[in-house]
């Protein structure tokens, strides 16, 4: 069904050729090329049906149906057609995580208004006059733009945002308070200057960015891993291998893993650079994503810097992708099409001929093992930057501390926290767990309140006085009577969560100014920025933190962290616990001693002679990334197997185990590769939003042919009522 294409060909009038849409269809669609002929990879509109929708012409058409039939292309989209190379890498990640192409379209296509000729399109900004006479409708249209800056926004954009009809906005027009101008060509970015002087390099640095800036001259794929402590410099170096991508005149991509993380890194990037790339993500207004969308295509936008999903924009001539904190778990997309983005980068790459970094202070397993076999380069930073040295750290042994009953600081942290107090630094207290407590038990009957609708307890969040299901985000009020015996009165939290550590906090130091930075506190990323900038100031004394701080922030001031549950990730049979544990508080003891201040992390845990513990404490790296492969190796797993999940959901249990437990009896497909099956069993979210989940693993070695297994192990399926069929390759957890 996908046809190899290597030169892009031109196909005259009336020409067949296959066209890809995005319709839930499995299978490409022929077409007679429209007046004027088009070439391969044109976007398109076609007749489908009574409807017209949006494709691509994939290649020749098959011709197998009767020539009579079929209809013509409607005409052919003013924009930059799509490259062989992005219909190869289309291809290859739909093969590999078993995705139609339907859905990879669709990614790939992200940008609303795909192909309105632009200079049809009029948009609207801010005006100079105010209307004499305001009614709210008007007011909310004028806000909106006032809070998008000076953006402009065509009209169907404009009124949908501001919740009125186009005529509200129209009138607007007439009366001078909006502009309304014809948008011939996009707002082009402003130029980045490679050549403005940098920072100083350290030795350490300079080698490590002529090492990526020779590779990038000399063109072609290949991945490196930049390893370095945190505050090493990785970031300084990278940016030195942007620099030479466009001097080359090759376009850039920087993935990182969390929004709130990019307003630090544009800034830095307008430093070294002169000016600010284009941005990337969900949160980007209709007009912003369909002008970067078009600038890419046209090779206009030189550096982006974005979300995953910015893998799947139309560059023209990629030279370099970075994937910054490439350990970091949200590169995996759970949603949708299930894809490692850290992958898929290797894979765009291996495609278009660019070099990859994968940054990190803390690689994943699966990266460290492609180094150590030679399939990556390896660089490493050794020493932080300037004097700040590594923190000391040490575990608190939670069994000889006095604790009283519901508290959660031991007496040694709550010592040290003092100590900074006193001093005028900041401190960090670590918990990854949001909301106020994690359960909420009746003290009379012993019942758990749980979610109605998934196989989750409620978590407490005092702060939006809710019970919430961190599954399916279902809220609820906290009863004061039980759910299930009606006492009163005797519904208690147990265990801590941020919100109740704080609270703790606020009252063991009564004259510190504590910062809580929790993702749910924040109503916007806006918010949440505005509150790391203040902290990174030094306006705080404590920060208590999710898993939100751990990432890339840096807070200069900061010189002891105190991490209260250093045991949470060793519970559960994950066999993938241990890298995220000592990934995770890493990550997050370097958060202290950044600048010229040595810092302090303190582990608070039940079972410190851990081997996991111990390793996060020693910083035998090295060692405990050997003891974890051996044992992954042992038992066949990634990156010395391959590991696929099989997930089926539907409202009735019965039918879900029934079907589970049929694709378990009838696994020839699989054992012919020789993998095994293992389960059905409830997958790790066992239900959500009412629906039943069961999971089959496959496990298979490494060089079996997984996805051709698969493909032939669920094609003769017949899916009844509302069940459902997804497969995941590369699960996060196994
Ligand atoms: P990493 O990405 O490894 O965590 P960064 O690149 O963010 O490290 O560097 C940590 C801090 O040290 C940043 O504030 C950065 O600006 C500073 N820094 C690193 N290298 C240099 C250098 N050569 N000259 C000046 N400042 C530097
Ligand atoms: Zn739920």
């Amino acid at each position: 069904m996908r046809p190899c294409l290597d030169d892009p060909g031109y196909f005259d009038e009336g020409a067949l050729v296959a066209v890809l849409t995005a319709q839930p269809l499995d299978r490409l669609l022929d077409y007679k090329a429209p007046e004027g002929g088009c070439f391969q990879g044109a976007f398109v509109e076609v007749p489908l049906g009574p409807r017209k929708v949006l494709g691509v012409v994939w290649g020749p058409g098959r011709g197998d149906y009767d020539r009579s039939k079929i209809r013509s292309v409607i005409r052919v989209l003013d924009v930059a057609p799509m490259r062989a190379e992005m219909q190869s890498f289309l291809g290859r990640a739909a093969d590999y995580t078993l995705t139609p192409m339907s859905a990879m379209l669709r990614l790939a296509t992200r940008a609303p208004g795909l192909g309105d000729p632009p200079s049809m399109r009029k948009i609207y900004r801010l005006g100079e006059t105010t209307p004499d006479r305001m009614t709210e409708a008007r007011t909310r249209v004028l806000d909106v733009l006032r809070d998008y800056g000076g953006l402009a926004f065509t009209l169907k954009e404009l009124a949908e945002m501001a919740g009125v009809t186009t005529s509200v906005v129209k009138g607007l027009a007439k009366l001078g308070a909006v502009r309304e101008e014809d948008s011939p060509r996009d707002l082009p970015f402003p130029h980045l200057d490679p050549d403005l002087p940098g920072k100083a390099l350290t030795e350490d640095q300079r080698a490590g960015a002529d090492a990526l800036r020779v590779a990038i001259r000399k063109g072609g794929y290949g991945t490196t891993l930049l390893k370095g402590v945190t505050g090493s410099g990785k970031t300084e170096v990278y940016l030195e291998a942007v620099a030479e991508a466009l001097r080359l005149g090759r376009q850039a991509l920087v993935l990182l893993p969390e929004i709130a993380l990019t307003a630090e890194f544009l800034t830095r990037v307008e430093a070294r650079f002169g000016a600010r790339p284009a941005e990337w993500h969900s949160g980007a207004t209709l007009t912003e994503r369909r002008r970067i969308w078009r600038m890419v295509g046209q090779g206009d936008a030189q550096l982006v810097v974005g979300a995953r999903s910015a893998l799947f924009l139309p560059f023209q001539n990629l030279g370099l992708i970075i994937v910054d904190e490439e350990h970091d778990t949200s590169y995996k997309q759970e949603d949708g099409v299930l894809y490692n983005a850290r992958d898929m980068a290797v894979l765009r790459a291996s495609i278009c001929g660019a070099r990859v970094v994968l940054a990190s202070a803390t690689p994943s397993l699966e990266s460290w093992a492609n180094a150590e076999a030679g399939k990556y380069d390896r660089l490493e930073l050794t020493a932080r930057f300037g004097a700040a040295v590594l923190p000391e750290m040490r575990a608190i042994d939670m069994r000889a501390e006095k604790m009283p009953g519901a508290s959660w600081i031991s007496p040694s942290l709550r010592r040290a926290v003092v100590n900074r107090l006193e001093k005028g630094e900041q401190s960090l207290l670590f918990i990854n767990r949001r909301g106020y407590a994690p359960v909420t038990l009746c003290r009379a009957c012993g019942q758990q309140i749980g979610c109605d609708h998934c196989d989750a307890r409620m978590v407490e969040h005092r702060f939006l006085k809710r019970l919430m299901c961190h599954q399916c985000g279902e809220t609820k009020p906290i009863p004061e009577t039980c759910p299930s015996c009606q006492a009163e009165d005797r519904l208690a939290p147990v265990g801590p969560g941020i919100e109740r550590l704080a609270e703790e906090a606020e009252a063991a130091f009564p004259d510190a100014k504590i910062a809580v930075l929790s993702s749910d506190m924040f109503g916007s990323a806006r918010a949440l920025k505005a509150k790391i900038v203040e902290i990174a100031e030094g306006d705080t004394d404590i920060v208590i933190g999710t898993q939100l701080v751990a990432k890339g922030h840096n807070f200069p001031n900061l010189t002891l962290v105190g991490v209260i549950d250093a045991d949470l990730g060793l519970q559960g049979s994950d066999l993938r616990a241990a890298e995220r544990t000592f990934q995770l508080m890493r990550q997050v003891a370097g958060r202290a001693g950044r600048a010229e201040r040595p810092g302090t992390a303190l582990l608070q845990s039940f079972q410190p002679e851990h081997p996991v513990i111990r390793a996060i404490l020693s910083g035998d790296e090295t060692g405990f990334w050997k003891a974890e492969a051996a044992e992954r190796q042992a038992a066949g797993v990634p990156p010395f197997g391959r590991m696929a999940g099989i997930v089926l959901s539907g409202s009735d249990a019965g039918q879900v185990f029934d079907l589970g437990n049929a694709m378990a009896r009838n696994d020839m497909a699989i054992r012919q590769i020789g993998a095994q099956v293992f389960g059905p069993a409830p997958a790790p979210i066992a239900r959500i939003r009412g629906r039943h989940r069961v999971r089959l693993l496959v496990k298979a070695p490494k060089g079996a042919a997984l996805q051709e297994a698969i493909s032939g192990w669920i094609a003769p399926l017949r899916l009844k009522g509302d069940l459902r069929l997804s497969v995941d390759i590369d699960p996060q957890s196994f």
